[in-house]
């Protein structure tokens, strides 16, 4: 597991050019590039170019900074390779998925009739609790 700067962290080599990757934007902070291993064309990657870890270490400028770029992207998938639709994915932490520790957002582009397995997935797992269990979360979740 890549936790930190002091083991070898591949996205940080993919910032400083000393990894290969094929690169779809750059600014002074962000980077995006392809996915080495695509659920589809064009599937993309959007990574700080500065290491954090997941999304609690991230700070809320360079979300935000993120989330920007994942707007454009996201357009740019849909008007250059014929998509209609886009999902934007993260995970943090090994439970939730994460292999690359350091921050990424996963746009991975859609289009109708063509499935990845998401929607089965999310429909497989999905419960049903009662409005009364919903409120009692909503309420210990309450900001
Ligand atoms: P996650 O499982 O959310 O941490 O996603 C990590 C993603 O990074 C996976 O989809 C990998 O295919 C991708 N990945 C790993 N190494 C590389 C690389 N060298 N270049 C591009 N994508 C990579
Ligand atoms: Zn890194």
């Amino acid at each position: 597991m890549v936790s930190s700067l002091e083991e070898k962290c591949i996205f940080c080599e993919i910032v400083k050019r000393e990894e290969k990757a094929s690169i779809v934007y750059e600014d002074d902070d962000i980077l995006a590039f392809l996915d080495i291993s695509p659920l589809a064309k064009g599937h993309t990657l959007i990574i700080p170019k500065k290491h954090y870890v997941d999304i609690t270490d991230i700070p809320p400028e360079m979300l935000s900074k993120i989330s920007l770029v994942s707007k454009k992207l996201g357009e740019n998938l849909i008007n250059k390779l014929g998509y209609d639709g886009v999902n934007l994915m993260h995970s943090t932490g090994a439970s939730a998925g994460q292999s690359v520790f350091h921050f990424h957002v996963h746009l991975i582009p859609r289009i109708s009739g063509e499935s990845i397995g998401f929607q089965e997935w999310w429909f497989s797992r999905a419960f049903h609790p009662s409005r009364k269990d919903l409120d009692k979360t909503a309420n210990d979740l309450k900001l």
